[in-house]
């Protein structure tokens, strides 16, 4: 069941108070709005009813698709008390949901970006994990070719219905780079070394997790 609460939001530009839906949990067979509002960006977005101005809204919750088999914990916490509060949340989801999770893909975000980018990657039947690895590969080799961008961030998107890496770089330079044929051509080098996903496992799978998916697959190689 979806569970929300209404917020009041100060406009940062008009001063103006007004309603926000702050969800706690979003069950996405129920609220297909929901879902498709992850989707095209918007549903982390305050706009002002006065104004117009618009900011997005940083906070935690948990987003069940019993459907599709699918549970991301958005988890809204500072840095600093980041990896207490993962280890924490892991805990309690497990005691909380680990009887329904057979088969379920789960995973731990810190951002709605990083929840909408998930569920687009599986929509297109793709391993967020290996695209995680692309975007490492990316970081590691675009330099040789394009030493006049320095890549800041990465995130999987659609762009005229074609998947693509969406690159910024550290002096804010925007670039898309497709995501095939680098996905195909990593795929059967990775795939073999992946773990089998657990589903009482929620873990952060990011470009830190795919340095250390790396890192663990070279110590491995017996060469
Ligand atoms: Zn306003």
């Amino acid at each position: 069941m979806s569970m929300l609460q209404e917020a009041q939001i100060c406009c940062p530009q008009c001063g103006q108070a007004a309603p926000f839906q702050l969800w706690e949990t979003i069950q996405a067979s129920q609220d297909p709005t929901a879902r498709r509002r992850i989707l095209d960006g918007t549903f982390f977005q305050f706009i002002c009813p006065r104004c117009g101005a618009s900011m997005p809204v940083h906070y935690t919750c948990l987003y069940h698709d019993p459907q599709r088999r699918q549970m991301v914990y958005l988890l809204a916490e500072e840095q600093e008390e980041l990896a207490r509060a993962i280890a924490q949340c892991r805990t309690t989801l497990r005691q909380e949901y680990q009887q329904q999770l057979a088969q379920y893909r789960t995973r731990i975000v810190t951002s709605g970006h990083s929840l909408r980018e998930k569920l687009l990657i599986w929509d297109r039947g793709r391993d967020d994990r290996l695209v995680e690895l692309c975007k490492l590969f990316l970081q590691t080799n675009l330099p040789k070719h394009r030493p006049d961008f320095q890549l800041e961030e990465a995130y999987y998107d659609w762009q005229d219905d074609v998947e693509c890496l969406r690159l910024f770089s550290k002096e804010g330079q925007a670039a898309l780079y497709p995501l095939d044929p680098l996905y195909q051509q990593l795929s059967p080098a990775f795939t073999p070394h992946l773990p089998p996903e657990d589903p009482a496992g929620f873990p952060l799978v990011d470009l830190a997790w795919a340095a250390r998916q790396l890192e663990s697959m070279t110590e491995n190689d017996p060469r």
